[in-house]
């Protein structure tokens, strides 16, 4: 591999990071320039396995999206209705989504993951009786709900700061925050893809302001589109400052734009190359936030068993009834159950570990015996 290396000039990237040096913008860059894939696969993996060894981490979840109603226009986006009565818009009583819940009542489920469209006219006591009553339900179910994109839009509708968004939400039961939202920090990427809705440095304020309140989050990027390698990176290493500060990152979520039933048809989707270099990097350029997860409703279950092998060591949760990416074309199944998770990770040459939220250990079946 050492010649490898030496012929697609990262060299002296791979002795960075054997002496334990930060990769820069630069080295980022490189990284997706290379011509060898398998290279830089290479240098990822042998980080995921010096963090992680061949354990693979997934929950038992399930992913509600309440209203798809949204008052911003972004342009990849297949979920959002603008008006509540246009074609295919919905929001969901209360009842209706603690029956999602109430459904899976025998089901060993860890975490409810709720996103949302940004809806103009609910009431503020919607989304605190939402988690009330998942809380009620299931006491011991973990809250992951709403992006900082949602947080920054509560904030402005209902004339609150972000912090007593966040503090009324955990009074009501949030546990921590998903990743989503965060698409590419760089403002020339965000003017031009998502122009209204809340910009990067509010995003990553969010979540500064939501570790320091004791919860922990996710950053996500949206890859595959308009975006250069530079920006790729950029948005890797804006994430890696705030994690320098506060270390409540959990772990970094790439997403593959998906092309269909949106206004960015005509570009193509990424490349399963590009799927592969994009998680690797990742691995290499955050040095301190924990997991890099590959997303399987998003990546497709092909993909992401290779992905195993490029720096990722999380496959995300189960996932009931994902909307945001079916509607935008993913092929990929709804739903798997974790016996059907850890037979793809023991297929890819992984060990299945179910875990929580917060990542303790929830069953580890192929764990040595001590
Ligand atoms: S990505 Fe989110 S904020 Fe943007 S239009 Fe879709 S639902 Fe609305």
């Amino acid at each position: 591999m050492h010649t490898r290396l030496a012929a697609s000039g990262l060299r002296d990237v791979a002795d960075k990071l054997d002496a334990g040096i930060r990769l820069e913008l630069d080295d980022g860059v490189r990284l997706f320039e290379a011509p060898d894939l398998h290279a830089v696969g290479w240098l990822a993996n042998r980080e995921r396995e010096r963090r992680h060894g061949g354990r693979t981490f997934f929950n038992h979840n399930i992913r509600l999206e309440a209203t798809n109603v949204c008052v911003a226009s972004c342009l990849f986006c297949a979920f959002a209705r603008l008006q509540p009565g246009d074609d295919g818009s919905y929001t969901m009583t209360l009842e209706q989504a603690w029956d999602k819940l109430r459904a899976r009542g025998r089901e060993a489920i860890t975490e409810v993951h709720v996103v949302n469209g940004l809806h103009p006219d609910l009431p503020w006591d919607y989304y605190l009786d939402l988690l009330r009553g998942f809380k009620r339900i299931r006491p011991d179910i973990h809250l992951k709900c709403f992006t900082a994109v949602e947080i920054a839009f509560f904030a402005e509708l209902y004339g609150k700061t972000d912090e007593q968004v966040l503090r009324e939400l955990m009074d009501a039961g949030l546990d921590s925050l998903p990743g989503g939202g965060a698409e590419v920090f760089a403002a020339r990427v965000r003017r031009k893809i998502c122009h209204d809705k809340c910009d990067g440095p509010r995003w990553l304020d969010i979540h500064r302001t939501a570790h320091r309140l004791g919860l922990r989050s996710n950053v996500t990027m949206l890859y595959g589109h308009i975006e250069t390698p530079a920006e790729r990176v950029d948005h890797m290493l804006q994430a890696r400052a705030l994690q320098d500060d506060t270390g409540g990152f959990q772990a970094f979520i790439p997403l593959a734009f998906h092309p269909d039933n949106n206004r960015m048809q005509k570009l193509p989707a990424p490349t399963a190359a590009d799927t592969l270099r994009v998680h690797a990097v990742a691995r290499l350029v955050l040095d301190n936030i924990p997991h890099i997860k590959a997303f399987w409703i998003a990546t497709g279950v092909d993909i992401a068993q290779t992905l195993l092998w490029y720096g990722a060591d999380d496959l995300d949760g189960t996932v009931q009834e994902e909307r945001i990416y079916h509607m935008a074309g993913a092929p990929t199944p709804e739903a798997m159950t974790t016996d059907e998770i850890s037979g793809l990770i023991r297929a890819a040459g992984r060990l299945p570990v179910e875990r929580d939220t917060l990542y303790n250990v929830v069953s580890e079946p192929d764990a040595a015996p001590s």
